[in-house]
């Protein structure tokens, strides 16, 4: 009998802890200088020489932040290291190792976790970071990960959230929205499979906005871009929670307001089009849609000749003194208050 791979399921309890932890490391080997020491003893070891280190951390769980039921785990492993990079992107850093945290219930077979860590290992390799550690454990329900990216940089190169300055303008790469759009037609999807899961659904509408949400890439183009257009942004942040909170992140750290023209904000014809469809406004969705993993930042208005004629650089905006507040500045050119609507667990 021939097995289908996808039909496998050898349960854990068959490898052990150990066993696991093993089968799936195993591939792993430290490419970058720093890495003296990867996964097998009970701490990795890292030399940065004189370079600064930056860390950030993202738990990612079952449920809350992810539905298996259209998600499939090896984007989900491609995702989870994205969102971390993202992160270290966004301090005008270099990543060069992880950590991998998950806890699993029984549910999950052996072959499941594989395929989570070919997108794990797809996506290290792409980024050329390391995987040095993690921890494995069980959890009474669902899959929870969690991955601790670490980053180096020179210290006057890192870009922190406070250091925009009333005048300075400020720039979006990419485009927004498409990520939120894509979550809603896969929910959509979901909806429709559950009445009749003999649909077979046509998504050639929507690829670019479905591999936004399940596929993103973060901007690891963007530091060595402002590097060669020598810009050095006053303040930076990625987009995880939406444009708008992400603006309003900015503006209460540097302690500046700010002004965003509606129609200067980049959006996909794919997100313009899907919005038409849903008949939602295509703002709303760029402003707090989220999970794009663009990246915001300010610059100086002296550097604008440098950005200007760039395709990946957009500018949506500039910032004003405080007291002006924070506003949009609709295409009928009246001023609208800006309020964060992007997810917020808490309010929820
Ligand atoms: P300890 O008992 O000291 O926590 P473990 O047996 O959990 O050690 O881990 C053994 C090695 O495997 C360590 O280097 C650890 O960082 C690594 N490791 C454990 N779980 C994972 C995982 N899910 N992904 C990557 N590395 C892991
Ligand atoms: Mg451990």
């Amino acid at each position: 009998m021939i097995e289908d791979k996808n039909q496998k399921r050898t349960p854990l309890s068959e490898l052990g802890e150990f066993g696991l932890i093993e089968h799936l490391t195993k591939n792993f080997k430290t490419e970058q200088p720093s890495s003296l020491k990867g996964i097998g003893d009970d701490a990795a070891v890292i030399d940065f020489k004189d370079k600064k280190t930056v860390v950030s951390t993202d738990l990612l769980i079952e449920g809350v932040h992810f539905d298996l039921s259209y998600v499939p785990l090896k984007h989900l492993g491609y995702k989870a290291v994205m969102v971390n990079l993202s992160d270290i992107y966004a301090m005008n850093a270099l990543p060069t190792q992880i950590t991998v945290s998950i806890a699993i219930s029984n549910r999950f077979p052996l072959e499941a976790l594989e395929e989570l860590y070919e997108g794990i290992a797809l996506a290290s390799k792409l980024y050329k970071v390391d995987v040095i550690g993690g921890d494995t454990t069980t959890s009474n329900k669902g899959l929870t990960i969690s991955i601790t990216a670490l980053g180096i940089a020179d210290e006057e190169e890192i870009v922190y959230r406070n250091g925009a300055n009333p005048g300075d303008l400020l720039v979006v790469t990419g485009d927004v929205g498409g990520a939120y759009l894509g979550l809603q037609v896969l929910e959509r999807e979901k909806e429709v499979f559950k009445v009749n899961p003999n649909n077979q659904p046509d998504l050639s509408l929507y690829t670019y906005i479905i591999e936004r949400q399940l596929k993103p890439e973060s901007r690891k183009d963007i530091p060595p871009l402002l590097k060669q257009l020598e810009v050095k942004p006053t303040a930076m942040i990625d987009i995880s929670d939406g444009l708008s909170s992400e603006i309003m992140h900015l503006c209460k750290q540097s302690n500046v307001g700010c002004n965003v023209y509606e129609d200067k904000i980049p959006l996909d014809p794919q997100v313009i089009s899907t919005c038409e469809e849903f008949d939602i406004n295509s703002t709303t969705v760029a402003l707090s849609g989220g999970e794009d993993y663009e990246l915001l930042f300010t610059i100086a208005q002296a550097d604008f000749p440098k950005i200007k004629a760039n395709p990946h650089l957009t500018i949506i905006g500039h910032m004003t003194e405080e007291k002006e507040g924070i506003h949009l500045i609709s295409r009928a050119n009246t001023k609208i208050p800006l309020k964060a609507q992007g997810w917020n667990p808490l309010k929820n």
